[in-house]
């Protein structure tokens, strides 16, 4: 009997290893040199996974995607002459984010991944350039872009959770939040990031799912958060840990609710 190859639905991409922020956690190890993927080799991926007439979802994630615009907008493309159902999903850091980006996002239809630690302090603890992501936010929900939000959860983030969600009820576009703990690999080893403790998280935990269901009684689309959804999936936990891998930005890429096919 003949073999029948596996359907790819799912592929994630890097557009680039390269990124404008040094995030306290990130597993990439540092000094390594930065890589970015040309034009001809995306397309020949997207060709080899997409050469089938199913469902097919292509992330972005990476490093830093944005830095290389003009690869978004030409894997967009060729998902929007894909004749099967094709979703493209981009997972940022937001600091780099322009009103022509959020453009691009929108004509394309690329749902967008925001990576958000919590309110402005803590973001600038954890991952630097604040004000610049904030002002991304900004120019997503101005440009009407719908977001997801993955926040990295630490001893230093988790009390301020609760204060994350209640910033991002006041975005209309803001759709969900997903949390990631942190994983003690590549950066996070020996440096400030510490995880944070059981009962923190728990008590975070319980007011962001509070908080939730208070807001989505306010709100005409409902915001979701990632956690409260696998809860209601037995055989997902709550306090799963990432799976190991050599960056922050890819195991959470898929992860979020912007992400899914
Ligand atoms: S965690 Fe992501 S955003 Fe932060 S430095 Fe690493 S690749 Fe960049």
């Amino acid at each position: 009997m003949p073999l029948i190859p596996p359907q790819i639905a799912y592929l994630t991409l890097w557009p680039t290893t390269a990124c404008n922020l040094a995030c306290a956690y990130c597993y990439a190890s540092q000094g390594e040199a930065p890589q970015t993927m040309d034009r001809q080799t995306a397309l020949a991926a997207l060709e080899l996974a997409g050469g089938h007439d199913g469902p097919l979802h292509v992330q972005l994630a990476g490093g830093e995607p944005t830095l290389v615009p003009e690869l978004i907008e030409a894997v967009a493309q060729w998902a929007s002459q894909r004749q099967a159902p094709t979703r493209v999903a981009v997972q940022t850091n937001g600091a780099l984010l322009t009103p022509a980006l959020a453009a691009m996002f929108k004509r394309w239809r690329v749902a967008v991944g925001l990576s958000l630690d919590g309110p402005p302090e803590v973001q600038e603890l954890q991952r630097g350039q604040a004000a610049q992501v904030m002002a991304g936010l900004e120019i997503l929900e101005r440009a009407g872009v719908d977001f997801y939000v993955t926040a990295v959860v630490t001893a230093a983030s988790a009390p301020h959770l609760p204060r994350l969600l209640l910033m991002l009820a006041g975005q209309a576009h803001a759709r969900g939040l997903g949390l990631d703990l942190l994983t003690c690999r590549g950066r996070a080893v020996g440096g400030h990031a510490a995880m944070a403790r059981p009962d923190a998280l728990a008590g975070a935990a319980s007011r962001l799912a509070q908080l939730t269901g208070w807001l989505n009684a306010r709100r005409t689309r409902p915001f979701v958060l990632r956690e409260l959804e696998r809860c209601a999936n037995p055989a997902r936990s709550f306090a799963r840990p990432r799976p190991a891998g050599p960056w922050p930005c890819i195991p959470r890429a898929g992860s979020t609710p912007a992400a899914r096919p």
